[in-house]
């Protein structure tokens, strides 16, 4: 007997299979009967692991227009911008919009976040507030909270005792900002600095890492060298590393290896990186999108990221993750339906292991799913499909019924999905 069963779904590897739940857990997969508290039934529907996304803003979420736009839709008007309305907030305003963007997310089956908390304001505002937020969501999202010096750990004079003071009020990451350092040696020692603190703490370490179009923001390669030193390989993230798409390509070549070696996971934004990226640029206008088939290729884990949702530096965004995967496969040019499937994988499984989660679809495993309107996740892609129903640590959080189109057109049919058979390989 089990308390549910997902029952009849196709799995992201192709199989057919039901899904039996007890408690927060899955307890089975198969074919399970029906013997369950409930049946959610998704034959011919997708079912897959919970979305996840690794690098987001979940303290200026839902801020966008406070206190004006950001005119030149730049990086630093966004920063400068974000420095006005941190002036002005509360912890419960922060709070509730944090909550409400939340609330988004659990209906787009989108169940653990990594969100980089500013510490760059004496008051700690924003970490009072998701630190509370953390609690409030933690029976069904995963929030991992990074303490991130958004005006630089050495340009803001107080940053660096602050995100100290983050850390020992119960942060779950060391972040960090090197290519806003005032200086390439400023950015490269405060690289050094991060990586000794999250050493000395036991944490794991994620970076905004040049976050910038110049080819020569290389702190990258300082911070691999450094993960190796301090022995932080396995548990240290680069969101990001957009001067990598402008370096010179026999630079990239030593560069890669390096980043392999000090394992190292890239978290590209493509969403934001698209736009914030080449403003500088008449044309040709560069992406400004790290390589992502080029490190994927040398076994680096790279994960898509969200980053932002209408905020200083960002005036769309809607919590799904397919999006995310559906722009970054675009400027990659990831469309072989091998690459499409890696692109899924990227906002579930890969991003799952970057913030080191319990995760997947096998016994044991924590119970966070998500059924998708779509065939395989090439489809889902393709579709951004409706969530039919999103479970979290056992428990259904939102449902929403299918919703065909219903057609007025003589001699064709009453409704339309667009799904579509894809020739088999
Ligand atoms: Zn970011």
């Amino acid at each position: 007997m089990f308390d549910l069963i997902v029952k009849g779904g196709t799995l992201p590897d192709g199989r057919v299979a039901d899904v039996g739940i007890r408690g927060d857990r899955i307890a089975a997969i198969g074919a399970l009967g029906t013997e369950a508290g409930r049946v959610i039934e998704a034959t011919g529907d997708l079912v897959s692991p919970a979305f996840v996304d690794p690098h987001f803003h979940m303290d200026a979420t839902l801020s966008y227009g406070l206190p004006r736009v950001n005119a030149s839709g730049t990086l630093l008007e966004g920063i400068r911008l974000w420095g006005e309305l941190k002036e002005i907030v509360t912890v419960e305003a922060m709070a509730e919009r944090a909550l409400a963007y939340c609330d988004w997310a659990a209906s787009m089956g989108l169940l653990a976040v990594r969100t980089h908390v500013d510490v760059c304001d004496d008051r700690l505002l924003g970490v009072e507030a998701m630190l509370a937020v953390r609690e409030k969501v933690k029976g069904w999202m995963d929030l991992q909270l990074v303490a991130f010096p958004q005006d630089g750990l050495y340009r803001d004079p107080t940053a660096r005792a602050n995100l100290l003071r983050a850390l020992d009020m119960g942060v779950d990451v060391v972040g960090g900002i090197p290519h806003f350092e005032r200086t390439m040696a400023d950015g490269a020692a405060s690289v050094r600095d991060l990586c000794e603190i999250a050493a000395d703490r036991g944490l794991p370490i994620d970076f905004h890492c040049d976050e910038t179009d110049d080819p020569l923001s290389r702190h990258i390669e300082t911070y691999a060298a450094e993960v190796l030193r301090t022995g932080l390989q396995g548990r240290a993230a680069a969101g990001h590393l957009t001067s990598m798409h402008s370096m010179d390509n026999y630079y990239v070549s030593k560069l890669l290896p390096l980043i392999a070696e000090a394992g190292i996971a890239a978290i590209p934004n493509p969403l934001i990186n698209i736009v914030l990226q080449g403003r500088h640029d008449s044309f040709p206008k560069r992406r400004g999108l790290t390589r992502v088939k080029e490190m994927q290729a040398l076994g680096i884990t790279v994960g898509w990221g969200q980053d932002c949702v209408l905020d200083p530096w960002y005036s769309l965004g809607t919590a799904d993750m397919l999006d995310v995967a559906f722009m970054g496969l675009h400027v990659a040019q990831m469309t072989h339906p091998d690459e499409m499937r890696r692109c899924f994988d990227m906002v579930t499984a890969e991003n799952a292991k970057i913030m080191g989660l319990d995760y997947g679809l096998r016994e044991g495993a924590v119970a966070s799913l998500v059924v998708l309107d779509a065939g395989n996740p090439v489809e889902a892609l393709r579709l951004r499909p409706d969530r039919l129903c999103v479970i979290a640590k056992g428990q259904v959080v939102s449902e929403k019924a299918r919703n065909d189109a219903r057609l007025g057109l003589p001699g064709r049919p009453a409704t339309v999905r667009r799904r579509h058979e894809l020739p088999p390989r």
